[in-house]
């Protein structure tokens, strides 16, 4: 498995970092979680065959997670018709704006284009990977996703309220082998309890207000597992 972070900028794109977007490639199979920027210009920059995108995650409707879904759902209406993803969204009502967006466009949603909405619970099983939704409290909706292939699990956080009352806690039930992990609304230092009190082997903070740097140098100090910081375009294979 292996995962770029297009995107790992918080609310806000800085100079260097956009907003939230992460590709995730397993064998010849590919799957985003949230779409905060244009990932339809990372997929052509990266000669990804469109057919090979197979399920698309949001945490939460919030632009910055959501952007670039526009566009995407825009070029797989009227030109990208041989991609079929799957888009799991935690809100009816993004489907139905999508629909009137492209409306507003002269075009129209392509018929087939497969959505789902979000429940907690699994979401997502297409025999390479398995995508599991934890509800967070960031906003209502608001999900964190499990995602389970090749043996590994990876779990990306989405946005929190804090740690302290709803990190998904419900998917370390067994040892994960990576938490990808937001620091846009509260210190990282808040997760040093679940780092010690679970089975945690890799964390990477990504969507990170710059003033929260300093304290990710300190939770580096205070934990024995890697704590990494990243940046956009970091690719981790697991
Ligand atoms: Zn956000």
């Amino acid at each position: 498995m292996k995962i770029t972070m297009l995107g790992t900028s918080h609310g806000v794109p800085e100079g260097d970092r956009r907003c939230a977007c992460n590709l995730v490639e397993i064998e010849d199979w590919r799957y985003f979680v949230d779409m905060g920027t244009q990932a339809i210009e990372d997929i052509r920059r990266r000669h990804i065959p469109e057919e090979s995108i197979k399920g698309v995650f949001i945490t939460h409707m919030h632009g910055d997670h959501t952007n670039g879904l526009v566009s995407f759902v825009d070029l797989l209406s009227w030109y990208f018709k041989s991609c079929y993803p799957r888009i799991v969204l935690p809100e009816q009502m993004a489907i139905d704006v999508l629909g009137a967006w492209l409306l507003v466009n002269h075009s129209n949603l392509r018929e087939d284009l497969e959505f789902q909405v979000t429940k907690e619970g699994m979401v997502f099983d297409d025999g390479v990977l398995k995508a599991t939704a934890i509800k967070t409290q960031h906003i209502e909706p608001s999900y964190a996703y499990l995602l389970e292939a090749e043996g590994r699990r990876v779990l990306f956080t989405g946005d929190l309220k804090n740690p302290e009352i709803d990190f998904p806690v419900a998917a370390l039930n067994e040892r994960v082998d990576l938490v990808i992990a937001e620091a846009a609304h509260f210190s990282p230092l808040k997760y040093l309890p679940v780092i010690y009190q679970y089975e945690i082997d890799r964390m990477i903070i990504n969507h990170y207000q710059p003033k929260m740097v300093p304290d990710v140098w300190k939770l580096m100090d205070r934990v024995t597992i890697p704590v990494e910081l990243a940046m956009d375009q970091m690719e981790v294979t697991l």
